[in-house]
């Protein structure tokens, strides 16, 4: 689910051993976004072609342990609060533009939500966030939204500020390419429920990955349906902020799965800014 491309990852001294909680520097967050891996079982219930994380090792089983996620929440956000940070390597090579700390995301290796503690996470991050006086750090939860209808989930969504935000997948435009690429139970109708019913609540960010297959990008009319899917949330009063366009960056479940050119995506973006909607565009080349 992680999708940041990132200038420095979680591989420090420090924090290698966390658990759950793992700090990334990206020009995407602009800063430091601090990821919250509820799935270190990878479980998820979709199976995307391009999916990075690397299944065919065993994720930790175990469930997830609210304790040890506060005190490395606590570890980490007591550096950001007093700054000791930015002194750690890799991270005192963070170019001071990026030395901000922008979002504690919901981002791992499975859907977040599906875990039955998301609800208590969330509450745990927003509580711990406030005693280290960091409020102005969002949270994001990063979701392919298969249960943004079950009423913890949706509840745990509803006490989110407004400045927090959901990003939902929204891949594909018709039933046969979503099963194609994202291959889940889940129908894509009820995805397409669920973000309506959370985007008339409150805005939403949609995260679509295009990609090629066997060397052949989506088709046009694939690109259209996507597109209609898109108007169709809208008018029927989804709050669509913004849409981030992106490819593959890095090495995918299948290897007939290829990145699309930044040429391809500007022209995907496009699509969306003719709905009156901001798009952004991250390539695989930067
Ligand atoms: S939603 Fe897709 S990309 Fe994200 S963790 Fe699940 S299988 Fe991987």
């Amino acid at each position: 689910m992680a999708v940041t491309t990132p200038l420095f990852a979680d591989h420090t001294r420090s924090f290698a051993t966390n658990r759950y909680v793992y700090p990334v520097i990206s020009r995407r967050s602009r800063g430091l976004s601090v990821g919250v891996n509820l799935n270190p079982d990878k479980v998820c219930n979709f199976d995307c072609v391009y999916c990075c994380v690397d299944r065919r090792t065993p994720g930790d089983r175990r469930p997830v342990d609210l304790a040890v996620l506060a005190q490395e929440l606590d570890d980490l956000l007591g550096a950001v609060a007093d700054g000791s940070f930015w002194t750690q390597p890799p991270f005192d090579r963070t170019p001071e533009p990026l030395r901000r700390f922008n979002d504690i995301a919901f981002s791992g290796d499975g859907e977040p939500t599906t875990c039955p503690e998301f609800p208590a996470a969330a509450a745990l991050v927003a509580a711990r966030r406030a005693a280290h006086g960091l409020e102005s750090a969002k949270t994001v939860v990063i979701t392919n939204a298969t249960v943004l209808d079950r009423a913890p989930v949706a509840a745990a969504i509803d006490r989110f500020r407004p400045e927090d935000e959901v990003w939902g997948k929204l891949d594909a435009g018709t039933e046969g390419y979503y099963q194609q690429v994202d291959r889940s139970k889940t129908p894509l109708a009820k995805v397409l429920a669920n973000l309506l019913a959370t985007g008339r609540r409150r805005d939403l960010t949609i995260q679509s990955l295009f990609m090629t297959l066997h060397g052949e990008p989506p088709t046009e009319a694939e690109l259209d349906a996507w597109a209609d899917r898109l108007s169709d949330l809208r008018r029927d009063g989804a709050r669509i902020r913004l849409v981030q366009v992106y490819t593959t960056a890095r090495a995918t479940t299948e290897a007939y799965v290829g990145a699309l050119p930044r040429a391809a995506l500007d022209r995907i973006a496009d699509r969306v800014r003719r709905l009156g909607v901001t798009a952004e565009v991250y390539a695989a080349d930067g």
